[in-house]
């Protein structure tokens, strides 16, 4: 099968020069390395496209040794995509705690309803049809399209991107020298016809265990003698990390705030406040303010209040009076400690989704 391009469908010049005969090189020096080095991992066992699904989800946040007991855990409770689909999304929100980013857990239940009632159940094969599911982007669709039906399709995350740039191309710090879209279509390129679920494979644990972001171990790697990067990586490396500790000092605020004061902590904390509560009965926010931030105060309702509501149109929780549809600035990003919004009433009870 010929490798189907990504988003940057359409880019066709070459990046690099003699690229034939780079990506040939790199073909038998990285399959190589993954026939003795590769890992294995739960989800490498199975084709179901849900159980692949699933790891791709957990894996965008989460590193692989917190996934793996979730990762079993989830498909006992849920063990197909319809049991998923017929679950109340309160337990599905349960299962999920602890992993953080509950969104993702929302987002795979909606998929998974989505697939049962248009598409008989079965996932789409198809990158376009994937990609027409809410909450599928770039990476999922070809991921599911790879590890699930085997397709010779570039799978381009982040480790991937860097392996490709630096082997191919040359260092990617301090930063990339080819575009999102460039990268794309070599990724495509570099696809060996027929082995694309082991050479997207092979990339991924390479790039997660030997050609790391900050420390890649040149002097072992046995693609140093192909690798364009190889040369100069190190020092393009240690200047970048000069600069980031220089910018980490100056902004001494960002730096100082522990994750316990950061928005996305009190998100968690408040889901596993109200999955605590028996028969999903909610809370009023005079009650669930303590429980989510020890030293709360009067004070902090309208930031309680204003967190509830981001939770709310996120569809993590239900929150009676519904809040205002206006967008916040509040998300699960770990952003500093902040208070917006002051819309509520005194009647404002929260709980898990009721659906
Ligand atoms: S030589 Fe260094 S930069 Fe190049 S692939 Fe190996 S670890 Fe990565």
């Amino acid at each position: 099968m010929t490798a189907t391009p990504g988003p940057s469908a359409g880019v066709a010049a070459a990046v690099i020069p003699d690229e034939t005969a780079q990506i040939a090189a790199l073909h038998e020096g990285l399959l190589g390395w993954y026939a003795v080095n590769r890992r294995d991992l739960p989800w490498r066992q199975t084709r179901d496209p849900y159980r692949i699904l699933l790891s791709e989800m957990m894996l965008q946040q989460t590193q692989v040794p917190r996934v793996l007991p979730r990762w079993h855990a989830w498909l006992a409770q849920f063990p197909t995509l319809a049991a998923l689909a017929a679950a109340p999304t309160a337990d599905v929100l349960r299962a999920w705690s602890g992993l953080g980013y509950n969104s993702r857990a929302v987002r795979l239940q909606t998929i998974a309803r989505l697939v049962v009632a248009e598409h008989a159940g079965e996932m789409p094969r198809d990158v376009d049809a994937l990609l027409a599911l809410p909450g599928i982007g770039d990476y999922t669709a070809r991921a599911v399209a790879c590890f699930a039906y085997e397709q010779d399709v570039p799978v381009l995350d982040t480790n991937v991107r860097r392996v490709l740039h630096r082997v191919l191309v040359g260092p990617d710090a301090p930063k990339p020298t080819v575009s999102d879209r460039q990268m794309w279509a070599l990724a495509a390129r570099a696809v060996p016809a027929g082995r694309g679920y082991d050479w997207n494979q092979a990339l991924m644990d390479f790039g997660s265990s030997l050609c790391t972001a900050r420390k890649p171990a040149c002097l072992v790697c046995p693609l140093r003698p192909i690798c364009r990067a190889a040369p100069f990586i190190g020092g393009a490396l240690a200047a970048q990390q000069g600069a980031r500790r220089q910018a980490a000092r100056t902004n001494a605020t960002i730096a100082a705030t522990p994750f316990t004061a950061t928005n996305r902590h009190y998100r968690g904390q408040a889901l596993r406040v109200l999955g605590a509560q028996p028969n999903n009965a909610g809370l009023d926010l005079t009650t669930l303010g303590p429980l989510v931030k020890p030293d709360y105060t009067a004070a902090d309702r309208p930031w309680l209040h204003t967190l509830m509501a981001a939770l709310h149109r996120d569809g993590l929780v239900t929150m009676r009076p519904a809040p205002p549809a206006t967008p916040t600035a509040l998300r699960e990003s770990p952003t500093p400690y902040q208070t917006e919004e002051t819309h509520e009433t005194n009647t404002t009870r929260v709980s898990l989704p009721e659906g």
